[in-house]
């Protein structure tokens, strides 16, 4: 398979100021070094808890935010580096569907208007052309072209997300960052938006990185994923090796909490309660990020940030367990010998 997006140790830290002077006297790391590629035309899912870092690093990767070191190659090209006026011209390819649809569409504007904007901004298409394109993204969507002069408020938050959709569509992107797109819909019309965004995916060819908190959702859409916790990824893998086959006890636990769909199957593991607070992103502990809440902590993991290995082809995990499984299988004094 073919490499769209490619990032390499992704890293966006926020500065703290402090005293009279101002001087930066910290900083919060909400991403601290992420790797991951991302095969064209595949969803990559990156979950965590709210606060892990995950939707800053949907901006970083689409560059809305400036990266505080790292790569990201999108198609070859690193889009880190380069400078505004070219990077403008690389805008359509990659789009972004954010949460709240409500908040992200201009109350003053008519569905066309919001649906056209990205075509008066990179065409210079007349209105006539402008307009048919603008029917087929309502097409493909689902929006009765009808409303195409109505105001957002006149709509459900379901046919906000749909105009929102259309909106990213419009100038044919191949790469889409959802950022909880279904997080703030109802229950009852969160499937029918998860549906149509892997109807356009096939439709369209279109490759996502898909954030959400809900895991039982991005088992359905993803292909792999991505477990962040407190600005770093701690495991990534394909679905099904990550949710039947979890290596890192962070994603243990999230597991452990999502509800199993059929009540026939007896869970195999027990709900994983986890001690204290995630630690704040600007004074993460030392070694391992979730040493002070994990259930398996060994002596090395206070001392040493475990790195990620390739525990099995295409499965990454980083922790002690996986990396030094001699440590974890010492118990004291073995080593006398
Ligand atoms: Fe737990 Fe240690 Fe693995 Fe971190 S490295 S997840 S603290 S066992
Ligand atoms: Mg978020």
């Amino acid at each position: 398979r073919r490499k769209l997006v490619e990032v390499r140790d992704l890293k966006m830290h926020f500065p703290i100021l402090g005293g009279i002077l101002r001087r930066q006297v910290g900083a919060v790391k909400a991403v601290d070094g992420i790797s991951f590629d991302i095969f064209e035309g595949e969803t990559l899912g990156v979950v965590g808890e709210s606060g892990c870092g995950k939707s800053t690093a949907g901006r970083a990767v689409l560059r809305l935010y400036e990266a505080t070191a790292g790569s990201i190659r999108i198609d070859g090209e690193d889009i880190a580096t380069l400078p505004a006026e070219v990077l403008r011209k690389k805008r359509p390819a990659m789009q972004m569907v954010f949460q709240d649809p409500q908040a992200s569409l201009n109350p003053r504007m008519t569905v066309a208007g919001i649906i056209g904007e990205p075509l008066d901004e990179h065409t210079n298409w007349d209105r006539k052309k402008k307009l048919a394109r603008i029917y087929e993204l309502m097409d493909a969507v689902g929006l009765n072209r009808d409303f195409a002069n109505r105001y957002p408020h006149a709509f459900s938050g379901g046919q906000r997300q749909r105009i929102g959709i259309a909106r990213a569509l419009a100038l044919n992107p191949r790469f889409i960052v959802c950022d909880e797109p279904i997080a703030a819909l109802d229950v009852s019309i969160q499937a029918q938006v998860v549906n149509l965004l892997e109807e356009l995916q096939d439709q369209f060819g279109l490759t996502y990185m898909f954030i959400s908190h809900d895991l039982s959702m991005v088992r359905h859409i993803a292909d792999r994923v991505a477990v962040m916790y407190l600005g770093k990824i701690v495991e990534l893998a394909p679905v099904s090796r990550l949710y039947d086959y979890p290596l890192h006890p962070y994603t243990e636990a999230l597991l452990s909490a999502v509800p199993e769909p059929d009540p026939s199957l007896e869970r195999r593991k027990d709900r994983i309660v986890l001690k204290g607070d995630v630690p704040s992103p600007a004074n993460p502990p030392k070694g391992c990020n979730f040493c002070t809440r994990c259930p398996k902590v060994m002596d090395i993991c206070h001392q040493l940030d475990p790195e990620t290995v390739e525990a099995v082809p295409g499965h990454f995990v980083a922790c002690h367990l996986v990396s030094h499984p001699q440590t974890a299988g010492r118990t004291g004094g073995a080593e006398a010998e």
